[in-house]
């Protein structure tokens, strides 16, 4: 007989265990806190990444059991703007560097599109109703402490089929902005790890700049502000409970991109429960090396400020964009090298609030 399995948030990590571990034959309930899963996200469009592992994303959603059963659009081109507004045109030839997806209440988005294969395998969802994590087999909750902030505005609009994403320090230091319209819904969003205070006056600038690009309605909108969090941590267990996605800090340190990830995770967890194997170790083969590069990536980025964003959009367009997303995460000497340093510059445990488990933090920035 197959114990029971809880897990709490009807997130992409926690929906994936789910559907896993019911596969398996366990019996599983999924608690979330709000009336439906990804209810915070609007249908707005987001962007599954297809560029930090050599192997496809399709492929590996379906050796997760996860069926494409939610609006999924390849991802093929997408212009890039710096401070001066100047575009380059960065394209993937071979295969697309991501897949934009919708997260939200409708039925075709990444969430609605979780929520029905594992509701037709038997998982209970049981919404309203929070969880205390202690309870839980599985703590899928999501952000805890606040790495980075991002504010987004989901409208109808009268263009279509438009990718851009603006660097640039005046608008949004350190982060980045992007709209993505397909069908005539659009997503205007900027994201920053610092300046949190500022994330209004952040994003009404970067809708500014996107008309100067060009001119377009924005009708109906929907704004929300929501934040990621990330960081390394000695383990993603607490006692027999597994943590995954976000709330284990699994995240991209770089562009916040990360569901990949999170569902990688809950597909860990479930494997770790079905095969009796460590689940720090499955996740630390897996994670901890990319999640390194997307720290020294970071730093990377940071440090040549708006002329080091122009730089990072010519060689994107000078190279096949999915290949150019793949190297960056790929460890080589110089970034191992420089790692330990950024470490030693950026952490202060004084501000950090992952506990003892934190083997990584940079609270210092946070203002
Ligand atoms: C504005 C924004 C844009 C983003 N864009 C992208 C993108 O383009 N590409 C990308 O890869 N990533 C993107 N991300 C990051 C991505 O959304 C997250 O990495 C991903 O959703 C994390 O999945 P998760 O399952 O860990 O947690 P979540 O998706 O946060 O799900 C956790 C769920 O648990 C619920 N919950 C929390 N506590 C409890 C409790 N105690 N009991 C019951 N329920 C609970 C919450 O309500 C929530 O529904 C974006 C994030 C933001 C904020």
């Amino acid at each position: 007989m197959k114990r029971p399995i809880t897990i709490a948030g009807a997130g992409p990590s926690g929906l994936t265990a789910a559907i896993n571990l019911a596969l398996a034959g366990y019996s599983v309930e999924v608690y979330e806190v709000n009336r439906t899963a990804g209810e915070r996200f609007n249908n707005c469009f987001q962007i599954l990444e297809n560029y930090t592992e050599k192997e496809e994303l399709l492929t590996s959603l379906n050796r997760m059991n996860i069926k494409v059963n939610f609006f999924c659009q390849p991802a093929n081109e997408i212009n890039f703007y710096d401070s001066k507004l100047t575009r380059c045109s960065l394209k993937s030839r071979v295969e697309p560097y991501g897949y934009f997806i919708k997260r939200g209440s409708d039925n075709d988005t990444l969430d609605q599109g979780l929520v029905e294969q594992a509701s037709d395998l038997g998982v209970k969802i049981i919404y309203t109703t929070k969880l205390n994590q202690e309870k839980a087999d599985i703590d899928a909750e999501g952000a805890r402490s606040i790495a980075g902030i991002s504010k987004e505005i989901v409208f109808d609009t009268n263009i279509n089929n438009t990718f851009r994403v603006i660097l640039d320090n005046n608008i949004t230091p350190g982060g980045f902005s992007y709209l993505f319209a397909i069908n005539k819904k659009g997503t205007i969003g900027s994201a920053v790890l610092r300046k949190f205070s500022q994330i209004n006056s952040f994003t009404a600038k970067a809708v500014d700049r996107f008309q100067e690009i060009e001119k377009f309605e924005m009708k109906s909108p929907k704004e929300f502000v929501s934040y990621i969090d990330f960081f390394i941590s000695k383990s993603a267990k607490n006692n027999n409970r597994l943590i995954t996605g976000e709330a284990a800090g699994f995240q991209d340190y770089l562009f916040g991109i990360g569901i990949r990830l999170s569902i990688q995770s809950g597909y860990l967890a479930a494997k770790s429960i079905i095969e009796n194997i460590d689940y720090d170790n499955l996740w630390k083969s897996q994670f901890t090396e990319k999640m390194k590069m997307s720290i020294v990536n970071r730093f990377l980025y940071e440090i040549g400020g708006n002329i080091g964003y122009t730089r990072f959009n010519k060689s994107a367009q000078n190279s096949d964009f999915k290949e150019f997303g793949y190297k960056l995460y790929q460890p080589n000497l110089f970034k191992k090298f420089i790692f330990p340093f950024i470490k030693i510059i950026w952490k202060d445990y004084s501000k950090c609030t992952h506990g003892d488990n934190c083997l990584w933090c940079r609270r210092k920035l946070e203002k």
